[in-house]
């Protein structure tokens, strides 16, 4: 599981970005990024010029830090990604969409990537009838979760589904809140990843 140093809400400020890493606290007006949309720190509100490796740095952590993932799991998704035919950036970005606890996020499952992890690696949820019990777990078109029958009345999924309103599911998914189900209608392609990311910059810093 991703580690993170240092407050949550600083990272979004710091990449410039929100990340979602606090539930549903992110979709109110008490999220630091609304109030203080500039780097934490004394300099924060200074101009700066980055240098090119800056920059490819500054993307990468970006992206890791909206996944939640360790810089050893990262740099795996890029070795992977750098194996397959195809243009890198993208296969990396949609691999790292196709996440279970991205997915269980993302769907309105839970409320956070965190919390997707957890309620995971708890067992509540099932992929095509069966435990997967693996944030890390790649789900593939036509694939169905199901919340664990056991598990359709934990306050964490059901408020999380209350506050899906709030947001908007990724066209990929489909969930059927009442049935507890979300299925994957098609593998994310490039154009369904709506957040800022210059994938470019990430292959660019590995391959150097
Ligand atoms: Fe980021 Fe705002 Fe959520 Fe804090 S509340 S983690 S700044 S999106």
């Amino acid at each position: 599981m991703g580690v993170f140093h240092g407050s949550a809400c600083s990272n979004c400020r710091r990449e410039n970005l929100k990340l979602f890493l606090k539930g549903d606290r992110c979709y109110t007006e008490k999220c630091a990024f609304e109030r203080r949309a500039y780097p934490p720190g004394q300099h924060g509100q200074g101009r700066t010029k980055f240098s090119e490796f800056a920059l490819q740095l500054r993307e990468k952590q970006k992206v890791r830090r909206l996944y939640g993932l360790l810089e050893r799991q990262f740099s795996g998704y890029v070795k992977a990604a750098l194996k397959e035919t195809g243009i890198t950036g993208e296969k990396l970005l949609t691999s790292l969409e196709r996440r279970f606890d991205d997915v269980v996020y993302k769907s309105g499952l839970a409320a956070s990537r965190n919390q997707a992890r957890q309620l995971i690696t708890h067992g509540h949820f099932l992929v095509n009838g069966k435990k997967v019990s693996i944030p890390s777990y790649l789900l593939k078109e036509r694939d169905v979760i199901d919340v664990h029958e056991k598990s359709r009345q934990l306050v964490p999924i059901l408020s999380a589904l209350e506050g899906v309103k709030r947001r908007e599911i990724p066209r990929w998914l489909e969930l059927d809140a009442p049935q507890f189900k979300v299925t994957v209608k098609y593998s994310p392609k490039r154009s369904d990843i709506t957040v800022p990311i210059q994938e470019n910059l990430i292959v660019e810093y590995y391959s150097r």
